[in-house]
């Protein structure tokens, strides 16, 4: 899939102020400096960085919308698991986000990305864990996997989907990316390209 045009649309704080669910919806979501932003930038390859927008003061911690090619709506889900936030926050962030995955009509898949160069860790295989449980569609997106060898990534990868076994018949599609050489780039618009037409 080409990405012809991509544009910031709105940014949500609650599943009734989300935009009408007139398009398929891909979302992103990993633990705080993760990769997402330069993910996300590297898909759509457009001048302006898009992600930026989610950074911005007031937005770090909303759903932020992306219309792209007038068919498809890319969804920036805020970071989980900073330790900044504090309790009562962290619960009630952890309601918004899960409120979105678990009961957006709209939601195609989620891109859950990881950190390829970290050994499993247990926030990761929680979240990955409850979006199985609750029945959301998702994938894995191992990033970063520019910083390390092949065979250290694939280790990572392995020991990630060996834990997930413990709970679950198969683990779920799983793509590698690294943002500066766009590895992973056309695969995952391929299949985001196949969800729409299918
Ligand atoms: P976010 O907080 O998840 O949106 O993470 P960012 O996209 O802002 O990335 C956090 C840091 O990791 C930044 O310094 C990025 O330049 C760096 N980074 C992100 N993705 C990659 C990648 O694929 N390869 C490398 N080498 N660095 C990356």
């Amino acid at each position: 899939m080409q990405i012809h045009n991509a544009s910031y649309q709105t940014s949500a704080l609650e599943l009734e102020k989300c935009p009408d669910p007139e398009f398929p919806e891909f979302a992103f979501i990993g633990r705080s400096n993760v990769g997402k932003s330069s993910l996300i930038n590297s898909l759509v390859n457009q001048r302006k960085a898009l992600a930026d927008v989610s950074k911005t003061p007031g937005r770090t911690q909303m759903i932020n919308f992306f219309r792209i090619n007038n068919a498809w709506h890319l969804v920036d889900l805020p970071g989980y698991g900073f330790a900044k936030v504090s309790g009562k926050k962290q619960d009630k962030f952890n309601e918004f986000v899960s409120d979105y995955l678990a009961n957006r009509s709209n939601l195609a898949c989620v891109f859950a990305l990881i950190d390829s160069r970290h050994t499993p860790q247990k926030i990761d295989l929680e979240f990955t864990k409850w979006m199985m449980e609750t029945e959301v569609p998702f994938v894995l997106v191992f990033t970063k996997a520019d910083k390390m060898k092949p065979g250290a990534v694939k280790r990572n990868v392995d020991a990630f989907h060996k834990e997930m076994l413990e709970w679950c018949d198969a683990p779920p599609r799983t793509y590698i990316s690294a943002s500066p050489n766009g590895q992973g780039r056309k695969e995952i618009l391929e299949f985001i390209g196949q969800a729409i037409d299918a």
